[in-house]
């Protein structure tokens, strides 16, 4: 244990609870800068703007010195967790390193100060970096062509749905349904839904897999799509998966994979090969960019040959002369799903990536996330409820259903599990396991971090046993503990409003 409690987070040093002293700061005529003199004529601006664009009030603006505006960052960002900091088990959503090789080359001046608009002559090396990126992702997933302009996993599934209606459309018919499983990821019926599309739900069965019974049943030419995670979020690769394409194909269907899972898969099987049609990759996972609040997403979609006119443009292509250029005259094409190329420092990154591991490394990568979920399968099953004993790929997911018992919920033992220093798994997904646990280690974890997670979760639940009045308070080393998490959601304050000028100001 002592190891445990040199990892338990610091993060309440003394701060205190007063929201004004911690977050209004200001008082008149601090700086933290110091500007040169002015070297160009000192003009009005608002003969130079129009004094329409030109605000005469912007409230009480916070003025603060350097070392206030350094602390303020610097201890917020204590109050948070960070991948940089500790292991990060969050369940589908592969917290995985984001290697600093990737923030070097980013960060090079002919990438870093390009500008979208800098002519095609003077972009040859950028446009071949998502010509190299692109054609390493095609050889990764098996497909034949890909789009990289999609900003996000979410955007990347809505813009393979619109591929799939506007092909369909062009056969004669965009049809009425897409079947999704009862374990998928929410954004899948969102982004159906949002696509034109109604949702019709199927069924797993007893091992966590699609039930290809129902999956006949259900597929006639009304149906435009399945969408299917593989592995699917219970970390469960679909062994039937070349019959489940047949069936889709046979009636005129298309599949589409979420490959937000591929962290399971890259370099030891290809969803082009075992029948995909269209699929969408998170950079910000498999491929080691930021994730969330350290960078954009990215979410390239990956198709099969048959879709390629549709792709968004401009698309990168080669001139006889082997030099780069940007297409734009494809007629059929669903038009611009982002501005410009899509998050291109995200390219960037995830090109380093690839190029850092090259073929060997990115299949170690793949059979060390695979070891590092199995090992902690094995060491918590028994102590942890295991619903489904299908073999687990990259993720495994447990049950509360032994906590519940002395009335802890899998959200009680994550919020103890941050008191013993690790963020929390995902909780309470995928819906068709209740109570879930679902822990996704990632390649990056040592087995010492690995063991002194399990360990943090025996002893979770060995307080879940014979102490679950510590649990139901936790955490109790974090600066808040219990949120209103609807609250949260439903009135969320996502920024800093300055205070109204009192009159006597
Ligand atoms: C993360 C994830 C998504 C959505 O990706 P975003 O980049 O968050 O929009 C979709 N499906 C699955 C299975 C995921 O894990």
């Amino acid at each position: 244990m002592s190891n445990l409690n040199d990892k338990i987070t610091k993060v309440a040093t003394h701060v205190s609870q007063n929201e004004d002293l911690i977050f209004e700061k200001s008082s008149p005529g601090k700086k933290a800068y110091r500007l040169p003199p002015l070297d160009v004529p000192d003009v009005d601006e608002r003969a130079l703007l129009g004094a329409e664009y030109v605000r005469e009030d912007l409230g009480n603006m916070p003025e603060v010195s350097e070392i206030e505006i350094i602390r303020h960052f610097t201890r917020m960002s204590t109050w948070n967790y960070a991948v940089d900091y500790g292991m990060y088990p969050l369940g589908s959503c592969t917290m995985k390193y984001n290697a600093r090789i990737n923030e070097v080359v980013a960060r090079l001046d002919g990438i870093a100060g390009a500008h979208p608009y800098q002519p095609e002559k003077l972009s040859q090396g950028n446009l071949r970096i998502m010509k190299m990126l692109a054609d390493q992702l095609v050889e990764i997933t098996g497909m034949d062509s890909i789009t990289l302009q999609p900003a996000a996993g979410a955007h990347g599934e809505m813009t393979g749905i619109l591929l799939i209606r506007a092909y369909l459309e062009s056969q004669g018919n965009p049809r009425k349904k897409i079947l999704i499983p009862d374990s998928a990821h929410g954004t899948n019926p969102a982004t159906a839904a949002i696509c034109g599309y109604q949702v019709e739900n199927l069924k797993s069965n007893s091992a966590g897999l699609t039930d290809i019974p129902s999956l006949v049943a259900q597929m006639n030419e009304d149906v435009a799509a399945l969408m299917l995670t593989n592995p699917n979020t219970l970390g469960v690769f679909e062994q039937e998966i070349h019959k489940i394409a047949d069936i889709l194909h046979e009636k005129g269907g298309q599949l589409y994979m979420d490959g937000a899972n591929m962290n399971a898969l890259v370099g030891k099987t290809r969803p082009g090969d075992f029948g995909v049609d269209v699929m969408h990759l998170n950079l910000h996972k498999t491929f080691s960019t930021p994730h969330g609040g350290g960078g954009p997403g990215s979410g390239p979609v990956a198709i099969k040959k048959h879709l390629e006119p549709f792709l968004p443009k401009p698309v990168v292509v080669a001139n006889s002369d082997g030099t780069l250029r940007l297409d734009y005259d494809r007629p059929k094409s669903i038009g611009r799903v982002r501005m410009y190329f899509g998050n291109f420092g995200m390219h960037v990154r995830a090109l380093a990536y690839i190029m850092a591991n090259g073929p060997d490394g990115l299949r170690l990568t793949t059979e060390d996330a695979v070891l590092n979920a199995n090992y902690i399968r094995k060491k918590l099953a028994g102590i942890y409820d295991l619903p489904y004993s299908t073999p687990s790929m990259h993720e495994v997911v447990f049950s509360d259903r032994n906590q519940a018992r002395k009335g802890i919920k899998t959200g009680d033992i994550a919020k103890r599990l941050i008191d013993y220093g690790f963020h929390p798994y995902t909780t309470s997904f995928p819906l068709i396991v209740p109570g879930a646990l679902m822990i996704e280690p990632t390649e990056s974890e040592s087995k010492e971090e690995l063991d002194q997670f399990i360990e943090a979760m025996k002893a979770v639940a060995e307080e879940a046993e014979n102490n679950p009045e510590i649990i139901a308070g936790a955490p109790y080393n974090t600066r808040v503990s219990r949120m209103d998490e609807t609250a949260a959601a439903r009135k969320p304050i996502l920024r800093w409003k300055p205070k109204a000028k009192s009159a006597a100001e």
